[in-house]
């Protein structure tokens, strides 16, 4: 764990590094910070491969000192050789339907439920359209933690009870962007951890592995291109800071990737407020891809900025192309990609025949998750609640 605080992006005021909503002095977001010194002087090649086939292998470039292990991570880095052609770049995927419950959020949940463990946090809770829940609940399972689920009703909230029968879902009658209004609510009722609050500056890192994955499995040289779909902003803005990273720890010497996200059009804030060069509004998700449908994404700025600081984009993405694109990946490769994943390579073919990529450049697109195979629902299970924290409070018994 390499961790040293954790610094306010706002008034910068550095603090001791545990689960807080936001800097205690001015209500900013918080990032963390690592000893780069000691980084450099611990981490090497040869001692990252010495490590697991986890993403535990990067533990010096982590912040949690737990270790929870349900297999998240080191998954495969897989050339396109019929895509390369087409496309006319040199075309790897990297496939994230390869963790335990087929999506990336797996690190996220893994570094969460660390943290967790690491200050005596038992509950873990998070607001998710789908993959997220999955992802939490595998590592409450893991860990012991308990698992609160807050899904969409309609959407997967079915489909994460019924594969994890540990966890308690509820299905909210709203939006994603209700669960999230939710999770902040409960947040100031229960010291739970919240993934997307108290617990997000440790479980966002949970991404960052991505990059150093790729980075190692191009034998520790950086593509040019990386795309990735994009829905809070999250995943983009640590893919970025991951590359950065990767640089300043002495592991590779290349310039961080240009990096292009992936929206789908109807539910494109980040790429609206990129092409108008503009603050980001929030909007009415109208998506029909559950994972992208985030009208209100949280780290918007860092995507765009992530963007620009590279020489990158933002494309948004509209549902018919999303859908030929996710058949072409199928169809090219023989990969299940979820829809995000026909997103990111829609993003890629109009960034190809737009001339902003050139011929020949060494591009790793991030297929975030597989198509998840149906499951009979079991909607006895399920709790479907209003948006608030009473219809919460009655649900757990604590309301009479
Ligand atoms: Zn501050």
């Amino acid at each position: 764990m390499s961790a040293s605080g954790l610094r306010c992006r706002v008034c910068e005021t550095v603090s001791r590094p545990e689960p807080v909503d936001a800097c205690r002095r001015c209500d900013g977001p918080t990032d963390l910070t690592y000893d780069w010194a000691r980084i450099a002087r611990d981490v090497s090649h040869a001692s990252i491969a010495a490590g697991p086939p986890s993403l535990w292998r990067y533990d010096g470039l982590l912040p949690a000192g737990a270790r929870v292990e349900f297999g998240a991570g080191w998954t495969p880095l897989h050339r396109a050789d019929r895509l390369s052609e087409l496309l006319e770049v040199d075309l790897h995927l990297k496939l994230e339907g390869h963790n335990p419950t087929h999506s990336y959020k797996d690190r996220i949940a893994t570094i969460a439920a660390a943290t967790a463990l690491d200050h005596g946090v038992t509950t873990l809770c998070c607001s998710s359209t789908g993959n997220l829940g999955h992802a939490v609940a595998a590592a409450a399972a893991a860990t012991g933690l308990e698992a609160i689920v807050l899904a969409p009703v309609g959407g997967e909230a079915a489909a994460v009870a019924a594969r994890h029968p540990g966890a308690r879902v509820f299905a909210v009658a709203g939006t994603y962007d209700d669960c999230r209004r939710l999770e902040l609510e409960l947040g100031g009722l229960f010291p739970w951890g919240f993934v997307s609050g108290n617990l997000h500056p440790y479980a966002s890192e949970g991404a960052k592995t991505i990059s150093f994955e790729i980075a190692e499995q191009l034998g520790w040289q950086l593509p040019d291109v990386v795309v990735c779909p994009a829905a809070s902003g999250t995943l983009f803005a640590k893919l970025a800071q991951g590359f950065a990273e990767v640089t300043r720890a002495g592991l590779a010497a290349e310039r961080v990737p240009r990096m292009f996200a992936a929206q789908a059009l109807g539910s494109s804030p980040i790429a609206t407020a990129f092409a108008g060069d503009r603050g980001i509004s929030r909007v009415e998700a109208t998506t029909g891809v559950a994972s992208l449908a985030v009208g209100d994404p949280s780290h918007g700025d860092l995507a765009i900025g992530a963007a620009r600081a590279t020489g990158g984009g933002i494309v948004a993405v509209a549902e018919d192309v999303i859908e030929e694109n996710t058949a072409l990946l199928g169809d090219t490769t023989g990969i299940e990609a979820d829809c995000a994943g026909g997103a990111a390579l829609g993003a890629l073919v109009h960034a190809v025949s737009q001339g902003k990529i050139a011929r020949g450049s060494r591009v790793v697109l991030v297929v975030t998750g597989a198509r998840p195979e149906p499951v009979e629902s079991d909607v006895a299970r399920l709790t479907t609640i209003t948006p608030d924290a009473d219809a919460v409070l009655s649900a757990l018994g604590l309301r009479s």
